[in-house]
């Protein structure tokens, strides 16, 4: 088989939130099919008519165009929903080659005659010979002997016995296929060639290679990449890890940092180096390097690389990556507490925020904030009217109040509102009552941003102007009554 026609598929179900492992999945597809010059197909696989909707389709592919997998890089969508007369001419086919056979079994008899709820099934209707009717299930009948060996690139060929792989069901008493069948006959419809996905479906994949042979084709050759698990090696799960893409979005993770940091769970590319640019990952990318170890999600480590990232780019870049804080869309706190996601406005009136304001100190900003919505602390200072003081900041940095006074009169005798000058006489004050400019500075810090970190303190008084600085110090000095 030539490399060019390599076809893989990325094969979401439409009934959540787009999991950081769908990402990588996504990616690792993506990168597979542009590195061999073939195509990657998007499969919405909405067979489950309860959970699947239309909105969690447009999540998908807002959150692939997100990740940088635009239309215009895969075939499709195509639904899954929409094949259903070919998982139904399989299923038939399967019925007519005697590979599958009808069974009217409940769970109960099944029960009943092994003597355990855990049994298999035991093969009861394999020579019964019933015909279809409704009620009746359709059973795969797996071989009796030989193994069966799934060539997978990153686990080498586990192998299966096929006397342990019980007559699955491939249709139900209703006659709609189930998963496994229609994720097969998809795949064969769409001349799949490699199947790339997560951990979790390798156990389906013997069965999914029976059926594949069954149906008269050659099976695919199979990706099973590691799972995802937390610090505490546990399974990531939606009930109990940070697993929403959305989520990572809405904090202020930029997608480049996201696509590089997914990459390298299970991989890294060559030269003792992570942080890469995305070509070098499109270029030295090989799934039979992927490790098969359980691999370690760390935001910690993935919020390190976003800072990175963010300081890699030119502030130009910076400015309009900070733009959805700063000036929306926003969805209210109801909206985002239904839908789990989405940012909420800023503290400050809407026509309060200034882009030049923002311009002035977004390179101070830039080189500070590990994500993209800590710009709002740290920024809001400048455009509310009045900022509320952090009650623990300020009991702290109240304790050298008694320099306000003085500072307010210097700074009303400046003859130019510049960041050094502002300094200078800070420091005079400072020196005149003993303090070194780290405590100096503190309350004022406090006064006029709330809060004791932040941008550096002068720059900021600068672009926060005479007046409302001098306001703000004055509000302070008769709260602490100097
Ligand atoms: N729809 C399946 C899932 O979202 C994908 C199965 C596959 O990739 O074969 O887990």
């Amino acid at each position: 088989m030539s490399d060019s026609a390599i076809r893989v598929r990325f094969a979401p179900s439409p009934t959540g939130m787009f999991h950081v492992g769908n990402a990588r999945s996504l990616l690792l597809n993506s990168v597979v099919a542009r590195q061999s010059g073939g195509t990657l197909v998007l499969r919405i696989e909405d067979t489950d008519a309860e959970r699947s909707r239309p909105e969690w389709t447009e999540g998908i592919i807002r959150a692939m165009a997100w990740l940088g997998v635009g239309p215009d890089d895969y075939e499709g969508p195509l639904l899954q929903s929409e094949y259903a007369a070919e998982h139904a001419k399989a299923a038939l086919q399967l019925f007519d080659t005697g590979r599958a056979y009808y069974c009217d079994c409940t769970r109960e008899d099944v029960q009943a005659r092994s003597g355990s709820q855990y049994a298999g099934y035991d093969g009861y209707c394999r020579s019964r010979d019933l015909a279809a009717a409704d009620g009746r299930a359709l059973r795969f009948r797996t071989p009796d002997e030989g193994e069966t060996v799934v060539h997978d690139l990153v686990r080498g060929e586990p192998t299966f016995e096929n006397k342990l792989i019980e007559d699955f069901v491939i249709a139900r008493g209703n006659g709609s296929p189930v998963f496994l069948l229609a994720n097969v006959v998809d795949d064969v419809t769409m001349g799949i060639t490699h199947v790339i996905r997560a951990e979790e479906h390798l156990p389906n994949a013997p069965k999914q290679q029976l059926l594949w042979e069954a149906l008269g084709h050659r099976p695919p050759t199979w990706a099973h990449t590691p799972i995802l698990v937390n610090e505490r090696r546990q399974k990531l799960s939606k009930r109990r890890d940070k697993v929403a893409l959305e989520m990572y979005r809405d904090e202020g993770f930029l997608a480049a940092a996201m696509r590089n940091y997914l990459m390298l769970l299970g991989w890294a590319p060559s030269g003792d180096r992570e942080i890469v640019p995305w070509s070098v990952i499109e270029e030295e990318f090989r799934l039979d390097q992927v490790n098969s170890a359980p691999a370690f999600f760390d935001v910690k480590k993935l919020t390190a690389f976003n800072g990175e990232y963010i300081r890699a780019l030119s502030v130009e870049d910076f400015v309009e990556a900070c733009a959805p804080w700063l000036i929306g869309p926003f969805v209210t706190a109801e909206q985002k507490a239904e839908a789990g996601f989405g940012i909420t406005k800023p503290p400050w009136q809407s026509d309060a925020y200034d882009p030049a304001v923002f311009a002035a100190v977004a390179p101070l900003a830039q080189t500070r904030i590990g994500l993209l919505a800590e710009i709002v602390p740290n920024v809001d200072f400048l455009f509310l009217d009045t900022v509320e003081m952090d009650a623990a900041s300020w009991a702290k940095a109240s304790k050298d109040a008694r320099v306000l006074g003085d500072v307010i009169a210097a700074f009303e005798a400046l003859p130019t509102w510049d960041a050094e000058q502002l300094k200078t006489a800070l420091l005079t004050v400072g020196e005149a009552h003993g303090l070194k400019l780290g405590k100096a500075q503190a309350p004022v810090r406090v006064a006029v941003t709330g809060r004791s970190v932040g941008l550096p303190l002068f720059e900021s008084l600068e672009v926060l102007g005479r007046a409302r600085t001098l306001n703000r110090l004055r509000a302070a000095a008769e709260l602490a009554a100097v």
